[in-house]
């Protein structure tokens, strides 16, 4: 596992992209020049890595697109020490990213091969969430609720209620919502009963699957 001068000036590149494309969170930049991208990708699509593109991984699923993913971080507010969900672990790429900015992560993954994948890979280069579950997103996680923030890597043909029911007053919910193209939706309980919801524009991930297999 490589990271030469090369990868780390193809990732100075990438951070200048997505500050053309509007990401200003020096946070979320710092996290993309750091992180190893090409590493959590199968060796044929390394070349690929620092693209701006979505990219294949195991189990008919993907590495999100580098600005997808400091978009919906920045939309989240991450602050250090917030104890934050991620539904769709995959690659680990986001789950990076998260850890980068200074949240405790807890992750949830219905594919049993990703899942062991990622559980083995991130600790290899010093990557520790608080937890990793192998699990359905949507329910959430009960036991760990509530949190201080929400991201869901998927494409939700709507808003699971649990997601909504596990964030903290103030806290913040970022989701992707459609079936083919998707609208970044973020909802903040700005009481215990109570919900504003904002959009931010459309994004295309794989769906959000309600069956276990
Ligand atoms: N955050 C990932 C994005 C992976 S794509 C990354 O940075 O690489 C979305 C992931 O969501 C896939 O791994 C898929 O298996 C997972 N997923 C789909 N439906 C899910 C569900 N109901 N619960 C948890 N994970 C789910």
């Amino acid at each position: 596992m490589k990271d030469t001068f090369t990868h780390q000036g193809m990732r100075k590149r990438l951070v200048e992209t997505l500050k053309k494309k509007g990401i200003t969170n020096p946070d979320v930049l710092a996290a993309v020049n750091k992180i190893p991208r090409h590493l959590f990708m199968d060796s044929s699509f390394i070349d690929h890595a620092y693209v701006d593109k979505a990219f294949p991984i195991a189990a008919d699923q993907t590495i999100s697109q580098p600005y997808t993913v400091a978009r919906q971080t920045e939309l989240l507010g991450v602050k250090r020490g917030d104890k934050i969900l991620e539904i769709g672990t995959g690659s680990g790429y986001q789950t990076a990213v998260l850890l980068e900015v200074g949240a405790k992560v807890y992750s949830i993954e219905r594919q049993n091969e990703l899942f062991k994948k990622t559980k083995r890979f991130l600790p290899k280069l010093g990557y520790r969430p608080k937890k990793l579950i192998f699990g359905d997103g949507y329910i959430g996680l009960e036991n760990e609720a509530p949190f201080d923030g929400i991201i869901v890597t998927a494409g939700a043909p709507y808003v699971p209620k649990p997601l909504l029911a596990q964030l903290k007053v103030g806290a913040k919910l970022v989701i992707p919502v459609g079936d083919k193209v998707q609208i970044m939706e973020v909802y903040t309980r700005i009481s215990p009963t109570a919900f504003s919801k904002e959009e931010f524009g459309e994004f295309r991930f794989v769906p959000l699957l309600e069956d276990k297999n």
